[in-house]
């Protein structure tokens, strides 16, 4: 039988409940996985600490990157068991730091914990196995509910049913009914990122990337504060459809300064499946002031895309 890594971060699934409120235990997840045993071989490991992953950080991710690029050429895929919180952002991460080395992983988790009466904990782990064993897709995917969604599309769209996770720009990779799993573009799941590199990258912890939301109001006049004073290395600005802004010369000013010291401001819509366009005039001095568009891209990718780009 082929050897699989399976590392838990934390996150629900192996949740407990605990004085202050829901948090990770080893044992639940541990427990879980013995009865996966008869039909994969493994290596288990449990990160340290387990993690809430909302409470997820650069250097989190440095150490996930480096342990699966360590050790991957003794597996044939890789299972990362995560909070579903921040969990579209580090299946984007590690599409975007793990490209050179062609593996397939597989990240899942669980609306609700693996010990509560109706937990899906059992059914995405069992789903998620199939992928890894069953298909051959080198790609860094998402295994969700009824979903399998590729890593660099997918975003958390409810916080309470199955379907934690949806495809974006794209249709899912696949569904899982009880026929099994019918994928339902093959094509596409011989992708890779356009721009393969042969040389791994580390990702650099010190990276400040900010995230700003547009409001109608107050908001254009504290970003542009912050843009000015904040020493950030990158900013994405989460603008209204199209990728439109308010009339606001404040922020105009303020973004010109930001890209004229050689940084980079990407203009994202802040719309779930934002098309971007520079069709309307409200939207042009947006770009003169240097912002660039980012396309049609996940704010999760976005983000990975740019600490890879910058790292
Ligand atoms: N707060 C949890 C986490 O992201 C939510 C979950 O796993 O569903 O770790």
């Amino acid at each position: 039988m082929a050897r699989f890594l399976v590392i838990y971060t934390g996150g629900t699934i192996g949740m407990k409940m605990g004085e202050q409120g829901l948090a990770p235990d080893r044992d639940t997840v541990i427990h879980a996985l013995d009865g996966f045993k008869s039909q994969m071989d493994f290596d288990l490991h449990l990160c340290d600490p387990l993690i809430d992953s909302s409470a997820i950080t650069l250097q989190h991710w440095f150490d996930l990157i480096e342990l699966i690029r360590e050790c991957h050429q003794q597996y044939m895929g890789v299972l990362v068991i995560h909070g579903t919180d921040t969990l579209a952002y580090t299946a984007s991460i590690l599409t975007f730091f793990l490209q050179d080395i062609a593996k397939k992983i597989v990240l899942t988790g669980a609306q609700y914990p693996l010990g509560h009466p109706n937990s899906d904990g059992l059914i995405n782990l069992q789903r998620a196995i199939d992928v890894l064993i069953k298909t051959d897709i080198q790609d860094v995917l998402i295994v969700f509910g009824d979903k399998l969604l590729k890593g660099t599309d997918a975003t958390k769209v409810d916080t309470v049913s199955y379907g934690a996770f949806d495809a974006v720009f794209e249709s899912p990779l696949g569904i899982f009914s009880e026929e099994g799993l019918l994928l339902t573009d093959q094509n596409r799941l011989i992708q890779k990122p356009d721009d393969i590199l042969a040389q791994p990258k580390k990702l650099n912890v010190q990276l400040k990337i900010a995230t700003y939301i547009l409001t109608p109001g107050i908001n254009s006049t504290l970003i542009a504060h912050s843009l000015l004073n904040e020493p950030t290395h990158a900013a994405i600005l989460l603008s209204f459809g199209n990728g439109n802004i308010p009339q606001s010369p404040v922020l105009i000013q303020a973004i010109t300064q930001y890209t004229q010291t050689g940084r980079v401001l990407m203009n994202k819509s802040q719309v779930f499946k934002g098309v971007m366009n520079d069709v309307y005039a409200q939207s042009s001095a947006l770009y003169q002031a240097g912002a660039k568009m980012a396309g049609n891209v996940t704010l999760e990718a976005l983000m990975a895309k740019l600490l890879f780009e910058l790292s």
